[in-house]
């Protein structure tokens, strides 16, 4: 076996890390073209897999792309954890609208937002009526939440911008 000098391991492993980094550099190049920003969120507009979630390829795997966001502008690893939506607007990369949480706490999530299987009951247009009784103040709460089938709470939430802030 050949030995081979120090310097030259450390300049083979330097090369290597450098690399690699140019290499994370072109995939946040190529991440930011795919990524539409708004007032508050910010959009993936490149693949999205059928629950709105954005697909991108990492140069290793396919990853989701508020996941890969969050591996980029923050340093708490995720481990087995998931990466969740604070916004509820599962095509947002927004780093601020980001969070790390359990399965458990995601599930809870789907359930405070009405959502079944992945998906709002609620339709924009429907989203887009509610916000006017709201604030032309021609119905309480309650009665709108009767008439869409959804909680009262669930009402306050669209008031206020806790769900659905993402759309205009
Ligand atoms: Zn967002």
């Amino acid at each position: 076996m050949i030995a081979i000098p120090t310097p030259l391991r450390r300049g083979a492993f330097c090369a290597l890390l450098l690399l690699q980094d140019m290499g994370l550099g072109l995939q946040r190049a190529s991440f930011w073209t795919k990524v539409q920003k708004t007032k508050k969120c910010w959009n993936w507009i490149g693949a999205k897999n059928n629950k709105g979630y954005g697909r991108f390829w990492n140069g290793t795997i396919v990853e989701s792309a508020h996941r890969f966001s969050w591996r980029i502008h923050y340093t708490e690893p995720i481990g087995s954890k998931l990466v969740l939506h604070n916004c509820d607007n599962p095509a947002c990369v927004r780093p601020t609208h980001l969070r790390l949480g359990s399965q458990t706490e995601n599930m809870r999530d789907a359930l405070t937002r009405d959502r079944g299987h992945g998906r709002s009951k609620l339709k924009p247009s429907d989203v887009r009526v509610i916000r006017q009784l709201c604030a032309d103040r021609l119905a309480s709460l309650s009665v709108i939440a009767a008439q869409f089938g959804i909680t009262k709470g669930a009402v306050g939430h669209i008031k206020y911008g806790v769900t659905w802030s993402w759309l205009p």
